[in-house]
C-alpha cells in the first residue's frame, strides 16, 4: 500500500461528500508517514441526519428481524472478502501486529455474524414481546402486554480510536438488526479503517440508502442534530463523556445515551494458591497478554493485579519474565509481538501517566529495557512496564493506582492481606468493565464472583479446568454483556439479544385478550 494524503469522503445524506476544510492527517505511528486525511467541514448535517432518520429508518422498519439479519449476513461476506485491505490499513494506521489487528477486524466481523444469525432466531416479527401478558384486575379479559418496538430515530455512534472495526460493528449490528439507521463518527486518529469498511458495505449495495453513514473528522455540531427518538452511543474518555452527558440533546430532549468510558480492570489470584500452581500460572500468562495485546490500548485490559502478600515477589518475577520476552517495534517485522501506540499524543499521555503512577509505586519491569525492533525512539513504540506496590492498604498511600487509567502497556501488581482486603481494593476502581478471578476452589470463586458482580459488567472466573476453553479476560464476546457501572460509564452493550433493548422502546399495551391475540399479525408502516 502506498501512503497518500488522499482526502477520505464522508457518507451522509445517501452520497459520498468531501469536507471543505484542510482536514486532519492520519499518520503511521511507527514511521511518522502521512497516510490519508479526514475532514467533515461544511457537511449539511441537518439534511444528512434527516435522510437517515426518514429514508434509512423507513426502509429498515418495513423489514422483519429475519430480513435485516440477512442484510447483516451479506455485509459479513463483503467484509470477509476485503480483509487483506483492512489488515494493511491497521498495520499502517494503528501500528498493530497481525494478531492485534485480528482482535479488531475479525472480532468485528464475528460479532456482526452473530447478530446476523440472531435475525433468524427472532424471525419474521417487527417488534419483540417483553414477558407475558399480566392480568390487571380480577377479570382476566383486560390485560397488559409489554412490547419492545424499534425506536423511530437514528443511532449516532461516537467511537474511540482503539477499535475502528469492532467498535463500529459491535454497535451497528444490533442497531441495524433492530431496524435503526446508524451514523458513525470514528475517532479521527484511526478513522480510515472505519470509513473503508463502511464504504465497502455501502458500495456493495446491501443496505438501503441512509441505513449506514460515516462522518470522519470533527464531532462539532453532531450532537446538536439529535432528536428525542434518536440514541447516542459514546465510547471514549471520561472527560469527553462528561461533555456528552451535559449536552442539551441529553439533558433536555431525553436522547437515550450509552457511555463506555475508562476502567481500572482487575485480575485477582484468590488466597490459598501457591506460586507456580496452575492458577498462579494462568494469572501470570493472562496479565502479560493483557498488557501487551494492542499495546494495552484496550478498555478491558488488566490494569491492577492483586496477589496475596506472600506471592508478591514470585508474581513480580513471573510476569516480568514473560514481559521481557515481548519483542516491541515495527509490526511489519515478523519477530515483533507488540507494535506501537496509536500516535504521538497517546504516547506522551501514556508516558505522563506512567510517571504519575511511578511516584507511588516501584518499577518491577521497565518498558525502557526493551530494544525496539525496526523502529526508533521517534516512533510511538513503548515497551511494557509492570509497576508494583505492597502498600495498597486502603490508607491512600497508593491511591493513584485505583483511579488512574494509563491507556497503554502498563499494569500495577498489588499485594493484599486477605480476601476482604482484596475485594475492598478492587472496589476502589469505582466500577469496572471486567474483573478476572483465578483459583481452584469453586465455592470461594463463586462467592468472590457474586461479591464483585455489582461493580463489574463482567466477572471472568478461571479455574484450571477451563484453561483451554476460556475466552480471555479482555476479549469481549458478543454473547456476554460489555459495559460497567460507575467510572466505566454505566453503559451496557452486547450480551446477545439484550443489545437490542437500547434500540427499542418499551410500551405496555393494555387491551382485551382478543386484541392482544392479534399482535403477531400487526406490522409497522
Ligand atoms: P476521546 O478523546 O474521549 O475520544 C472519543 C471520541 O469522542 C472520538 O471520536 C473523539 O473525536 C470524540 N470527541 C472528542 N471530543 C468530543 C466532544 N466535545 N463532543 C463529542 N465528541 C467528541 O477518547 P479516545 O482517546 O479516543 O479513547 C480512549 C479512551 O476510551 C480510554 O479512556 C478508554 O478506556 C476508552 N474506551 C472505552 C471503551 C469501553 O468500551 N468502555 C472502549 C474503548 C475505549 P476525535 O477523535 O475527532 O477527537
Amino acid at each position: 500500500m502506498t501512503p497518500s494524503t488522499e482526502l477520505l469522503p464522508n457518507l451522509l445524506g445517501g452520497h459520498w461528500q468531501l469536507g471543505t476544510g484542510p482536514g486532519s492527517t492520519l499518520q503511521d505511528p511507527v514511521s511518522g508517514a502521512d497516510l490519508v486525511r479526514v475532514d467533515a467541514t461544511g457537511l449539511d448535517l441537518a439534511t444528512g441526519f434527516a435522510f437517515a432518520r426518514e429514508r434509512g429508518a423507513a426502509a429498515l422498519r418495513i423489514l422483519s428481524y429475519r430480513q435485516r439479519g440477512a442484510l447483516l449476513g451479506a455485509a459479513v461476506k463483503v467484509l470477509q472478502a476485503n480483509r487483506d485491505a483492512y489488515y494493511d490499513i491497521a498495520t499502517a494506521n494503528s501500528g498493530t501486529v497481525k494478531n492485534d489487528s485480528a482482535v479488531d477486524i475479525d472480532g468485528g466481523i464475528f460479532t456482526l455474524g452473530l447478530y446476523a444469525k440472531m435475525g433468524d432466531t427472532l424471525g419474521d416479527r417487527h417488534f419483540l414481546l417483553d414477558g407475558d401478558p399480566a392480568r390487571l384486575g380480577k377479570d382476566p379479559l383486560f390485560q397488559s402486554q409489554h412490547i419492545l418496538s424499534p425506536t423511530r430515530g437514528l443511532a449516532l455512534f461516537i467511537n474511540a480510536f482503539n477499535f475502528p472495526s469492532w467498535g463500529l460493528w459491535e454497535k451497528a449490528a444490533p442497531a441495524l438488526l433492530s431496524g435503526v439507521p446508524v451514523i458513525i463518527k470514528p475517532a479521527t486518529a484511526t478513522a480510515w479503517l472505519t470509513q473503508r469498511m463502511v464504504r465497502d458495505v455501502v458500495d456493495a449495495g446491501i443496505l438501503p440508502a441512509g441505513a449506514l453513514s460515516v462522518i470522519c473528522g470533527s464531532s462539532a455540531g453532531l450532537l446538536d442534530q439529535l432528536q428525542s427518538f434518536d440514541v447516542l452511543s459514546f465510547t471514549g474518555s471520561a472527560e469527553t463523556a462528561a461533555v456528552i452527558r451535559s449536552h442539551p440533546a441529553v439533558t433536555q430532549h431525553s436522547v437515550r445515551v450509552n457511555i463506555e468510558a475508562d476502567s481500572l480492570n482487575s485480575a485477582l489470584l484468590l488466597p490459598g494458591e501457591a506460586a507456580g500452581s496452575e492458577s498462579f500460572d494462568l494469572l501470570v500468562k493472562e496479565v502479560a497478554r493483557e498488557m501487551t495485546v494492542k499495546s494495552g490500548q484496550k478498555c478491558t485490559a488488566i490494569r491492577r493485579v492483586f496477589v496475596p502478600e506472600a506471592l508478591y515477589a514470585s508474581a513480580s518475577q513471573a510476569i516480568s519474565a514473560r514481559l521481557a520476552k515481548t519483542t516491541v517495534g515495527n509490526p511489519r517485522n515478523e519477530s515483533v509481538r507488540m507494535g506501537a501506540l496509536v500516535n504521538r499524543a497517546q504516547r506522551d499521555t501514556v508516558l505522563q501517566g506512567l510517571d504519575y503512577l511511578r511516584a507511588q509505586t516501584e518499577v518491577l519491569h521497565d518498558g525502557q529495557s526493551h530494544t525496539l525492533v525496526d523502529a526508533d525512539a521517534a516512533s510511538c513504540c513503548v515497551g511494557p512496564t509492570l509497576l508494583g506496590t505492597r502498600d495498597a492498604t486502603g490508607s491512600d498511600a497508593s491511591g493513584r493506582v485505583h483511579d488512574t487509567e494509563v491507556f497503554g502497556p502498563v499494569a500495577t501488581l498489588i499485594a493484599y492481606r486477605d480476601l476482604g482486603h482484596a475485594l475492598h481494593l478492587i472496589r476502589r476502581g469505582q466500577g469496572s468493565l471486567v474483573c478476572s478471578l483465578y483459583g481452584s476452589n469453586a465455592a470461594a470463586l463463586a462467592h468472590a464472583a457474586v461479591e464483585l458482580s455489582d461493580s463489574h459488567g463482567r466477572v471472568h472466573t478461571i479455574t484450571p479446568d477451563v484453561t483451554a476453553l476460556h475466552t480471555g479476560h479482555g476479549n469481549v464476546m458478543p454473547q456476554s454483556l460489555h459495559g460497567g457501572p460507575g467510572r466505566a460509564g454505566g453503559g451496557e452493550e452486547l450480551g446477545g439479544v439484550r443489545a437490542l433493548n437500547f434500540y427499542h422502546r418499551r410500551s405496555a399495551l393494555q387491551a382485551s385478550s382478543a386484541v392482544l391475540a392479534q399482535l403477531n399479525s400487526a406490522a409497522p408502516t
